[in-house]
């Protein structure tokens, strides 16, 4: 696998904790010579604290650029990209993997505001980056493989439950745009990959809480949750399957999750 990640730049949102920053240590662990990451997050201290991390226990050979990012920001997304240092241009590897969960309510109860952060992180957001990563990759539509895209969806896109219809409502955004945009690249030689995990335990499964651990517990009774790594690995593997094998569509979860 290595061979065939070797040499390519790769570019992850939400890499400061959880799925983000397991995908950028298992990239650089199965390819520890000759990659580029990009690690995009708002928290740069993190992505900073990642990057040394990740060059202590690989070495050199893997080089990281964090970049500080709100996804959520269209104007910063295309000057980020635009601005992208030389040695960096080139993505070959898109994940779009940044997301939150906020306004766990019924429907009633969900405030605009958290509604309005959803969608323009977990749907705009990843619009917004794919649009700005796209043409780099449609330019270089020769050869082999001329790059990936990887959008971290969820089981939550494909089943509604209550108290989340807005975060679902945002994922199956997310699942109906990355079979859209599948379909309108199948003549180039870029993969979309969709990979929907079920229960991971991140940040995530207590921030969508606001902090209420107990409940967040509640939500795991009877299942060991995925790690990010669990999840990371899939995505590594994606990208590492030869040029004319598409993971398109990954549904993953615990044994025992409903
Ligand atoms: P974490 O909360 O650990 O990670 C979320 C990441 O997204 C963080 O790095 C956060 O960084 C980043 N992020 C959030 N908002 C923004 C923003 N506006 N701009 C840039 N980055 C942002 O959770 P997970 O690792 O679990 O989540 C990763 C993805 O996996 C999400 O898309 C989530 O929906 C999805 N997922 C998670 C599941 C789970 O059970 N945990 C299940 C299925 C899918 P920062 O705060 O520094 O900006």
């Amino acid at each position: 696998m290595s061979n065939r990640l070797r040499g390519k730049t790769i570019l992850i949102t939400g890499a400061s904790s959880g799925i983000g920053r397991s995908t950028a240590f298992e990239f650089a662990r199965s390819c520890p010579e000759d990659l580029k990451l990009i690690l995009t997050a708002r928290r740069i201290n993190s992505l900073k604290q990642i990057a040394t991390d990740i060059i202590k226990e690989v070495g050199n050979g893997v080089k990281v650029l964090p970049v500080q990012l709100d996804v959520s920001d269209a104007e910063q997304i295309r000057g980020f990209v635009g601005n992208l240092p030389t040695e960096y241009k080139e993505v070959d590897v898109l994940v779009n993997n940044a997301g939150l969960v906020k306004g766990m309510a019924k429907a009633p109860d969900i405030a605009e505001e958290d509604m309005n952060i959803t969608f323009a992180t977990n749907v705009t957001g990843l619009i917004n980056m794919t649009q700005a990563v796209l043409p780099i990759m449609l330019k270089r539509n020769k050869g082999n493989g001329a790059g990936d895209i990887i959008n971290i969806g969820s089981i939550a896109g494909r089943e509604g439950y209550v108290g989340g219809s807005i975060y679902c409502a945002s994922k199956a955004a997310v699942r109906a745009f990355t079979d859209a945009l599948r379909k309108e690249l199948i003549s180039t030689r870029i993969r979309v990959i969709g990979i929907d995990p079920g229960q991971v335990e991140t940040e995530f499964s207590v921030v969508r809480f606001y902090g209420d651990k107990a409940r967040a517990d509640a939500v795991y009774a009877g299942v060991e949750p995925l790690t990010p790594e669990d999840v990371a690995e899939v995505i590594v593997f994606a990208v590492g399957r030869r040029e004319n094998v598409v993971i398109a569509d990954t549904l993953m979860f615990p044994n025992h999750q409903a």
